[in-house]
């Protein structure tokens, strides 16, 4: 196994928010390197409960935890994202329902809520 630091992100597809994303989790949580779980519109579908998409979800973050110790996991949702057309208020709203959601899952990790704005700032919600 890997010595590096690993953490997860469940973040959209959306190629705009990659970098900003994984630049600014590597330094809020001091890791080398993060595991990205890509989903259009991540927010929606783990607060929607969608299958079964939230089940492809949970089990690549039980791999990220089984095969890099991944301890902190992020959910992050973006503004002018294509697959939740909602206003920041409501995707922060569909943020805290996920999080529920996946604080039900009783991970051994700890759950990070962002959202990313269009100039790729972003906040913990
Ligand atoms: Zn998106």
């Amino acid at each position: 196994m890997s010595q590096d630091k690993f953490a997860a992100a469940v973040c959209c597809i959306d190629g705009r928010f990659y970098q900003p994303l994984i630049m600014w989790a590597k330094k809020r949580l001091g890791v080398d390197h993060i595991d990205l779980i890509t989903e259009a519109g991540p927010d929606k579908t783990i607060s929607e409960n969608k299958k079964p998409n939230i089940d492809i979800i949970k089990e690549q973050i039980q791999i990220s935890i089984d095969y890099h110790n991944t301890m902190h996991v992020i959910i992050a949702a973006h503004d002018d994202c294509a697959a939740n057309r909602v206003s920041p208020i409501e995707h922060c709203k569909h943020l805290k329902i996920a999080m529920k959601v996946m604080k039900g899952w009783k991970l051994p990790v700890e759950l990070i809520c962002v959202f990313i704005d269009a100039d790729y700032n972003i906040e913990e919600i």
